[in-house]
């Protein structure tokens, strides 16, 4: 790096490592937890293509994106108090929270291992990010959470329901103490809610300091790139100001519509995973040396012999399957692996070749 580069970008920001994408050729794709199955499907794709055929390109998109909430603030049955903010993801939605508390000396609180977005981007925007251990078995550890709140006084806390990457839906009983000791906003992030069956979108409204956050990329649309904010309008108002006037694209807002109008096909999806999850949690759990963590995601935490992750990723990706390894990212996750459920034909090829990998010799 030349040395005007060095002294002029933020020395945090020279000490991250940009977040690793593999780039891998053909494999069977369970490592970003996203749907298997293509969307639309081959029935819809005409009409949905009809759809875009009256999109207008050469104008900007409707800034917010009336058409679309409206349909979302009805698919989440949202009262009339509560603000529906939209996002170019999810991520762009964390990023715009965390940029609206980002005051010098403001702290953000997460439980770990989680989601590494709400710390990576909190080093973005220079916000500390304080990290509470969760339990041996990946439960929320209350009391740490509540004394570390009283120390830092978190202007947010992140909290993913379920978690990634446990897989887990902490007691709900537990969510209600973090909000009742929070003195700031806590985030629900319910990426993963059409695989838990749960929510706490029925819950706003009670609490001031809480919001839901959706998305639609784990449901089978990764590529439209479209999150959802649900809460209050005294914190979405000013979370709304930070927003880039058109960051929902056309092509997006048109299909993200016609999604809301055959959702009915991702919610058949959604349940083909569920059901796979649960038969592939059952009969992953049966092998050797083998602990797969119980799941309510569209993924499986596994616990594999000690020191054999990194090699079982290796010898699986050999065999064309790439899942995700986090031994090294946490010490929690030391001989952990995750693996996104595919297609039942998918799942069947990780079983064979996992069980391939721990055979002796
Ligand atoms: C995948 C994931 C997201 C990111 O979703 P996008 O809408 O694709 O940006 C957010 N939160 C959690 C917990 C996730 O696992």
């Amino acid at each position: 790096m030349n040395s005007a580069a060095r002294d002029r970008i933020r020395t945090e920001i020279q000490a991250l490592s940009a977040y690793h994408v593999p780039e891998v050729g053909e494999v069977v794709k369970l490592d970003a937890m996203e749907n298997p199955y293509p969307w639309p499907d081959e029935s819809l794709r005409a009409d949905w293509l009809k759809t875009l055929a009256t999109v207008t390109a050469n104008r900007y998109p409707d800034p917010r994106a009336q058409d679309l909430r409206a349909r979302l603030r009805a698919h989440l049955a949202l009262e009339d108090d509560q603000r529906l903010l939209l996002g170019n993801g999810s991520d762009e939605l964390i990023q715009l929270i965390t940029l609206a508390v980002a005051r010098p000396g403001a702290k953000i609180l997460v439980p770990e291992p989680t989601f590494v977005m709400y710390r990576m981007i909190a080093t973005f925007c220079g916000v500390e990010c304080i990290g509470v251990p969760l339990q041996r078995d990946f439960e929320l550890h209350l009391d740490a959470m509540e004394a570390a709140i009283a120390e830092h006084d978190p202007a947010v806390i992140w909290l993913a329901w379920p978690n990634n990457p446990t897989g887990n839906l902490w007691p709900r009983e537990a969510v209600h103490r973090i909000l009742r000791s929070a003195g700031g906003l806590v985030v629900i992030d319910e990426a993963y809610q059409p695989f838990a069956g749960d929510s706490f979108v029925g819950e706003l409204g009670r609490w001031d300091n809480l919001v839901v956050l959706r998305t639609l990329s784990k449901l089978g649309l990764a590529g439209l790139r479209l999150g959802a904010l649900a809460g209050p309008a005294d914190w979405l108002d000013q979370i709304d100001k930070l927003r880039l006037p058109y960051n929902v694209n056309v092509l997006t807002q048109a299909s993200a519509a016609f999604a809301l109008d055959h959702f009915e096909r991702l919610e058949e999806q959604a349940a083909i995973i569920r059901a796979e999850r649960d038969r592939l949690q059952a009969s992953l759990g049966q092998l050797a040396g083998i602990t797969a963590y119980p799941s309510a995601a569209n993924f499986i935490l596994l616990h594999v012999p000690r020191g054999r992750a990194r090699p079982i990723f290796d010898g699986l990706l050999d065999e064309g399957i790439l899942i995700k390894c986090l031994d090294g990212s946490h010490s929690r996750l030391a001989d952990c692996l995750r693996i996104t459920i595919g297609t039942p034909e998918e799942n069947a090829r990780l079983e064979q070749a996992l069980e391939a990998q721990l055979q002796p010799g």
